[in-house]
């Protein structure tokens, strides 16, 4: 089983379960590592609701370094999973050096200038196309990537309507993206939660690997599970996937360091 570099704890407000269970699920599926990537807190209490408050974080590592301790079976990250919105590059360079984490993943739920708390896959504009929309959305993944505060991009097409794959709608913008994550050495998470989602797809969506072969990008699996049952969920069903692609390479903290 690849490592899962994307779990959370009920420390975000929207995640069950006790931060042991997540580590033991993964040591049932004989995973080799898991790096929890718990939501950042955010300044003046943006979206305070889905995520721990500044004040938490010392105990989230803690009790992330009090199961490396208990569990030496497996190998364990304590990473963040790190929202980029224009305006907080500074907040997050700070906490960043603050806190020293092993992975930070980068998302953009939201985005600056849209209607507060428009979740990007929830968008409501009815009279916008959606290349327009998925513009606003790509241009904040290319500044989050441009930042280079960040290791991985997670759930890089989490925009997507079903209907407008990313890749047919903005093409050239999406490759654009792909450049730059190239230019930081970063990897491209695939994420497997929207397959338990309506959209029945993984993040970014499949037809991207040949991309992801060409561009020499290597990849992370996550789950972005929020129970611990989610943990490594679906994995096999992408390793098939990537047997297509042999020159495809796995990012790991361990043997190949993220910068
Ligand atoms: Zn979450
Ligand atoms: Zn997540």
């Amino acid at each position: 089983m690849k490592s899962d570099y994307h779990i959370h704890t009920k420390r975000c407000k929207h995640a069950e379960g006790e931060i042991h269970q997540y580590v033991e699920k993964a040591i049932q599926l004989e995973i080799p590592e898991i790096a929890f990537t718990d939501h950042i807190p955010l300044p003046h209490q943006f979206d305070a609701a889905h995520r721990m408050a500044l004040n938490e974080l010392e105990d989230y590592l803690n009790d992330i370094e009090r199961l490396r301790l208990h569990y030496p079976e497996i190998t364990i990250h304590a990473g963040i999973e790190a929202d980029y919105y224009d305006g907080f590059e500074e907040f997050l360079y700070r906490t960043f050096q603050q806190f020293n984490f092993d992975m930070t993943i980068m998302s953009v739920h939201f985005i600056k200038g849209w209607p507060k708390h428009n979740w990007v896959f929830s968008y409501y504009f009815p009279n916008r196309p959606i290349h327009e929309i998925y513009s606003d959305y790509l241009q904040a993944l290319k500044r989050g990537i441009n930042t280079g505060l960040f290791n991985i991009v997670c759930h890089l097409d989490l925009i997507k309507d079903e209907a407008f794959p990313l890749l047919d709608a903005n093409k050239t913008e999406l490759l654009n993206v792909l450049e730059c994550v190239k230019k930081h050495s970063m990897a491209i998470e695939i994420n497997t939660s929207g397959l338990r989602k309506e959209i029945k797809e993984t993040y970014p969506n499949l037809n991207l690997l040949p991309l992801l072969e060409e561009y020499k990008i290597p990849i992370t699996f996550g789950s972005d599970a929020h129970k611990p049952e989610q943990v490594g969920f679906q994995f096999e069903y992408v390793e098939k996937a990537l047997s297509n692609y042999p020159n495809i390479r796995y990012a790991t903290i361990t043997e190949d360091v993220l910068k």
